[in-house]
């Protein structure tokens, strides 16, 4: 089956019921002055894709070619800093900014001349269509952070860089569009999973407009011109269910030819996450009829809907889970009591490898951590009154996890953030004057907010996810078990405290300077 006729099976399973979905019905972003219209050029998210790929150029070339110390390497200071504080400020402020800019997907035009070659595009495996590869990459990923240091090595980062640009491009010529985002990226996957925390999602405006549609073009694609072209229509990129709409019918037109459709599958009026939504906003130009959204919402309003049950359930929710222990066990790895423990578990296993000492400690954390959230599931439906398996306790309860995982990523990397936010001015002055250009760094320029106020800010940014962690059992427990949620919700209260607890005392803790040379300087 090709990818189009696999999406449009999607929707036949159901989630073509236009109108049924519980979608947030809030302030649409896109109203805004003049945003619309931007959205809906062409060329937008090109316009927001060549700054971060300039950047990347940088990345490289300083990694490669630049002086080999971290602080003062563009990427080392860009993708172990700047970028994962901003990740955070963007996710907090409107979704998955950093996917709708990602340069990776500019490897599109090459990939299409390379995929001529090819008689015809492979079928990601059945066996692949599910986060457990994103979930072992994930887990790669960390452990490669650890033992290679990649923060420390400038040049490791800007191999990295290539890599992913390589995988990319490499995944995107043998397969559909969208295999790489939705079944492969680590980065954009876990982008996905704590976009649940974020305040916007995409969202049909009228779902009777939706209902009317006939080609549903926000999935599939629309090819418009003013006449339909003699002979039908013979695009690269269309494919057979992109519908054609001639320009007298588009609303607000946008401009003649293939818009293309959701590349992740996404069918505007039944979204309920933002899972696999790359904030691409290809719908919003895709659709004939300006019914495409970009709606606020309460931050985390999906988490007690039940969002994942259609994207992939089980390996998705996992996904959501470990990334919260995976997140305690890198804030963790920063820590003195840390390197203590990691010392005597060292003796322990007879072993001076670290590999194999971070191998056991994050298999030993993916247990815990799993073992821990079924326990307290199960507990909560065993007191609900509602026994139905530890799968389906797992279901309902996990995405509490989720929205701690969120509280800890964002808490950690602001702090990396505030700590060095300014040194990206030092350390471009530093790239040109490295080559020769007559420029005199500025080092003072690195931390943003005083060293005393770093722990209230990271407790602050804990404390609010902690809230809604708990909000969202709360709302779960009282959806679920009606008035016997009361006592349902108490498992997963304890837990939730127990691990903001956990997460206080891990920042608290003085925590290694990694990427900044100057550290805390006020
Ligand atoms: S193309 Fe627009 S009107 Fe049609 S289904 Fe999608 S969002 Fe609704
Ligand atoms: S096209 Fe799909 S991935 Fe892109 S913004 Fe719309 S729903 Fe999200």
């Amino acid at each position: 089956m090709s990818a189009p006729a696999a999406r449009a099976g999607t929707v036949a399973r159901g989630e073509g019921r236009a109108g049924l979905v519980d979608q947030p019905r809030g302030f649409d972003l896109l109203s805004l002055p003049g945003l619309r219209r931007f959205a809906r050029w062409r060329y937008a998210r090109l316009a927001l894709q060549l700054p971060l790929l300039l950047l990347a150029l940088f990345v490289v070339v300083d990694g490669l070619t630049g002086r080999q110390v971290a602080p003062r390497n563009v990427a080392t200071t860009a993708v172990w800093l700047h970028y994962r504080g901003l990740l955070v400020l963007g996710l907090a402020v409107v979704g998955n900014a950093f996917c709708a800019a990602c340069p990776l997907m500019l490897t599109r035009g090459l990939s299409r001349r390379l995929e001529r070659l090819l008689p015809r595009k492979l079928a990601w495996p059945r066996a692949l269509r599910s986060k457990w590869l994103v979930i072992a990459l994930l887990l790669a990923f960390f452990l490669a952070y650890e033992v290679f240091d990649l923060w420390a090595s400038p040049w490791l980062t800007a191999w990295l860089a290539l890599g992913y640009f390589g995988a990319a491009l490499a995944v995107d010529v043998l397969f559909p569009a969208g295999t790489f985002c939705r079944w492969v990226c680590p980065l954009g996957n876990f982008n996905f999973a704590l976009a649940t925390a974020s305040p916007a999602q995409i969202t049909a405006v009228d779902p009777d407009v939706c209902r009317r549609c006939e080609h549903k073009p926000c999935l599939h694609g629309r090819y418009t011109a003013p006449e339909r072209p003699a002979g039908g229509f013979s695009l690269p990129l269309a494919g057979a269910h992109a519908g054609f709409v001639p320009s007298a019918e588009v609303v607000n037109p946008n401009g003649d030819g293939f818009f293309p459709g959701c590349e992740t599958g996404l069918f505007v009026p039944t979204i309920t996450s933002n899972m696999d939504c790359t904030l691409c906003l290809n719908c919003v130009r895709a659709c004939p009829y300006d019914n495409v959204a970009l709606t606020v919402r309460a931050p985390g309003r999906e988490l007690h809907r039940a969002p994942w049950a259609r994207r992939g359930r089980l390996s998705v929710l996992t996904m959501g889970v470990l990334l919260a222990f995976f997140g305690l066990m890198n804030a963790l790895a920063m820590v003195p009591p840390f390197f203590d423990a990691a010392q005597r578990l060292s003796e322990l296993l007879g072993t001076r490898s670290e590999a194999v000492v971070l191998v056991v400690l994050y298999a030993g954390v993916t247990l815990l951590g799993l073992g821990l959230t079924l326990a307290a599931a199960s507990a909560a439906d065993a007191l609900g009154g509602r026994w139905e398996g530890l799968v389906a306790a797992y279901e309902r309860w996990g995405y509490v996890v989720v929205a701690l995982g969120f509280g800890l990523w964002a808490a950690h990397y602001t702090f990396h953030f505030l700590t060095g936010a300014l040194s990206m001015v030092p350390v471009f002055q530093h790239f040109f004057a490295y080559r020769g250009l007559d420029v005199d760094p500025n080092w003072r320029l690195a931390q943003v907010v005083p060293s005393a106020y770093l722990f209230a800010v990271q407790a602050a940014i804990t404390g609010a996810a902690s809230f809604l962690a708990l909000y969202t059992t709360a709302r779960i427990g009282l959806r679920d078990f009606g008035r016997r949620g009361a006592v349902a919700m108490w498992p997963m209260f304890l837990f939730v405290l127990a691990f903001t607890a956990l997460q206080l005392l891990v920042l608290a803790q003085p925590m290694e300077m990694r990427g900044t040379i100057l550290g805390p300087s006020f």
